[in-house]
This record gives C-alpha cells, structure tokens and sequence, in this order.
C-alpha cells in the first residue's frame, strides 16, 4: 500500500513540473525575435506566427499592391483592430559608427481578416556593431 502512494505521489510531482514548465514556455520576457538575414524583428509574445510572417514579407516587399481582402463581417461591419508596436533592427546598414539601423511600427491588425497596416514611428540609428 505504500508503494502504491510513493507511485501516486511521484505522478502528482511529475505531473506539477511539466505543467509549471509548459506554462513559463514562450512568454520569454514577453518577446519573440525572428532574425532574417542582418535585420532583427521584435514582436510581442502575444502576436500570431502568421501575423509575424506577414509583418516580415511586407517589411521586405513595401510596395502595396492593393489586394487586401476583406472579409464579409468586416465589409458590413468595419475592421476589429487591434494595433501592436514591432522593432526592426538592421545590422550594419552604414559603414561608419553608428552602422545600425532601429525602427519602430505601429501595426494595427484586423483579428477577422488579413488587413494589416504598418506605420513608422521612428527611425534612428544606433551605435551596436563595431
Ligand atoms: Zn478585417
Ligand atoms: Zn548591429
């Protein structure tokens, strides 16, 4: 009988640390950085992976095409935005101190549909490499 309540309690121990630790996964002080190619993106935690690869193909690609789709609710309804701030780091822009480029983006995101649009609050440049 006892072994049978070591056994149980070994459970209930393992079972508390996988639960604390999937819980602490991904919040990692509430950022997510994707690196491409010399330019670091800085999200928020709370952002989507597919919101973040948008961001990044329309970062790369900035001429607007104009084929934002709508979609039904949002054509009736208006958008449901919700706006999010996204650092862009490029390494090494310049030759000379200081090489790095920093901006900062407004984004505001349509949660029902893909409408995105991306406003440029600063750019600065930062002294980070040598
Ligand atoms: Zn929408
Ligand atoms: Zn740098």
């Amino acid at each position: 009988m006892k072994r049978i309540i070591a056994l149980i309690m070994a459970l209930v121990s393992l079972f508390c640390v996988t639960s604390v630790s999937a819980g602490a996964q991904g919040v990692e002080d509430g950022t997510v950085t994707v690196t491409v190619n010399e330019t670091v993106f800085i999200f928020d935690a709370d952002t989507t992976e597919e919101f973040r690869d948008k961001f990044i193909e329309d970062y790369f690609n900035s001429e607007d095409d104009g084929t934002t789709s709508y979609g039904l609710t949002c054509t009736l309804f208006g958008h449901k935005i919700e706006t999010t701030s996204v650092t862009a780091v490029t390494h090494k822009v310049l030759s000379t101190s200081p090489r790095c480029r920093r901006e900062i983006y407004d984004v505001d995101n349509c949660t029902r549909c893909d409408y995105t649009k991306s406003t440029l609050i600063t750019s600065s440049y930062i002294v980070c490499c040598a």
